[in-house]
């Protein structure tokens, strides 16, 4: 016997832990009940019966469970051989790479019950020992016994096969989760007398309790029934067991973000791939959309699930995005591979290395959670700055750039554009446009250059054109002519964050 667990051991109440043993406690689910925490658990644990020997094997008890092979309370969960091995087999199928890493741990609701019923048991025998109602407020939860007698053989596996280096540690916070479920195939039946005991609660199902459901739906259940009507309805302490728990063991990586902004030189590219009800529309000869031009190299370097691509707001098909280029995130769902910054520069390399150079992205960068904030911020508060080809039913003159560039943080009332009602609500939106400069286009007359600088989510080219009187004020309104947009770029997303 380990001397730690010994010494453990032989520190506690001699007469209750002899008595779990006996009914069929684990020794490590006799230490929970004991309150006993930490390293002890994940020593080499001797059979019950060399406990008993150590400790005196006592009397008054009609039957002794103790050389059973399976825990009556943890239904064999803490005795598991091999977790290491399992999981390590697990990680080998999915392929990660990680540098951390954290558990996360399912027992079958069982086992709460059997762990009400071995304290209903403790409570008559030893009172003095076992005084609380409620068992939770005095044991080791088992999740939490499994995280002691489990993490340290999964480190060393993960150590001892170079999948982390010395001295990694379990981390709570780490954003790739090894998860064990442990799962007992009578599990649900022996929930269900639960499920019959409240059946006057409309809050629950009536019916048989899916094994691993809820297991706060037991929780609230186990809570809300006394000691004494829980003994009427399952025995105590908790029956024999034949089979154990079985382990089935997987992992997965929270979403990871890259992050960069993107240009766009196309006037029939759209951001993302055009779709009705999930069909993309067109065939293969549509031009593929700049999500998919830039996810389709950035997605198979991260050996990932899937990828989502956000933008920080979007342009028509036929507006090009150029200037400081569009902010964007792509979301890349269970990544098997980590990045390094030289290896993101890499791929921005190879996307705007590609030969047609419809589009281009910079500044690519790993990011955290926290870019959502950044995002839904930068939408709210970003200014666009634009440039638009302008015609004008009648010659330019010099008076018209003077207007347009006097007119300072004018307000425009804007009815929702005739060609978005079919999916937008119609209603008046104001709308500020900041700031206009004209610049004169060589050797025509009623065609000029506007730049012009607007709050985030005005339409510039109804803006321009009037919208059949949707929009006003309007470049047309303003100059007391006809006006028309012939093209327009972004030339400007201002945010911060990239
Ligand atoms: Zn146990």
């Amino acid at each position: 016997m380990e001397a730690l667990f010994r010494e453990a051991l032989l520190a506690l109440p001699q007469a209750p832990l002899r008595d779990l043993l006996r009914v069929g406690a684990c020794s490590l689910c006799a230490m929970r009940f004991l309150s006993v925490r930490g390293r002890v658990y994940s020593q080499s644990v001797p059979a019950s019966p060399a406990i008993l020997a150590e400790i005196g094997n006592g009397d008054g008890l009609e039957s002794d469970r103790s050389s059973a092979s399976c825990c009556t309370v943890c239904q064999g969960i803490l005795q598991s051989a091999g977790v290491g091995l399992a999981v390590l087999e697990a990680i080998q199928k999915e392929g990660h790479e990680f540098c951390d890493f954290s558990l996360e741990v399912t027992v079958p609701s069982a086992t709460l019950v059997r762990e009400r019923s071995l304290w209903c048991y403790l409570r008559k025998e030893h009172p003095e020992d076992f005084k609380a109602e409620d068992p939770n407020e005095c044991i080791v939860s088992l999740k939490e016994a499994v995280k002691w007698t489990f993490g340290p053989q999964i480190e060393a596996a993960l150590v001892k096969n170079s999948f982390l280096g010395m001295g990694k540690v379990m981390d709570k916070n780490s954003n790739f989760h090894i998860s064990l479920v442990f799962k007992h195939a009578n599990s649900s039946s022996e929930i269900q007398f639960l499920s019959d005991l409240s059946g006057g609660d409309s809050k629950r199902k009536r019916g048989p309790v899916e094994a691993g459901e809820s297991i706060a739906a037991v929780q609230r259940s186990l809570a809300s029934i006394s000691s004494d009507a829980f003994a009427r309805h399952y025995p105590c302490p908790p029956p024999q067991l034949d089979t154990p728990c079985e382990l089935v063991s997987s992992c997965r990586k929270d979403a990871i973000f890259v992050v960069g902004r993107y240009l766009k030189y196309s006037r029939s590219i759209s951001q993302s791939p055009w779709t009705i009800q999930e069909d993309r529309i067109g065939d293969g000869s549509v031009q593929a959309s700049a999500c998919e031009i830039i996810g389709d190299v950035i997605f198979p370097h991260f050996k990932a699930d899937s990828y989502k691509f956000h933008a920080a707001g979007r342009e028509d098909i036929d507006v090009r995005m150029l200037g400081s280029g569009r902010p964007f995130l792509l979301e890349i769902l269970n990544a098997r591979t980590c990045s390094k910054q030289e290896e993101l520069l890499k791929l921005e390399h190879a996307i705007n290395s590609n030969k047609d150079g419809w589009v281009k992205v910079k500044g690519l960068k790993e990011a955290g959670n926290e870019v959502w904030t950044i995002m839904r911020q930068g939408e709210a508060d970003k200014q666009k700055e634009y440039t638009a080809v302008v015609w004008l039913s009648r010659p330019v003159t010099e008076a018209d750039f003077t207007t347009l560039s006097n007119s300072k943080e004018l307000e425009i009332q804007q009815k929702t554009p005739v060609r978005v009602l079919h999916r937008r609500s119609p209603l008046v939106r104001p709308r500020i446009i900041h700031w206009m400069r004209c610049e004169a286009l060589h050797d025509s007359s009623c065609y000029f250059l506007l730049h012009l600088c607007t709050q985030a989510g005005t339409y510039v080219k109804e803006f321009v054109h009037g919208d059949l009187g949707r929009t006003y004020p309007n470049v047309g309104s303003l100059l007391d002519c006809d006006a028309e947009i012939l093209c327009l770029d972004v030339t400007n997303v201002k945010m911060d964050f990239l």
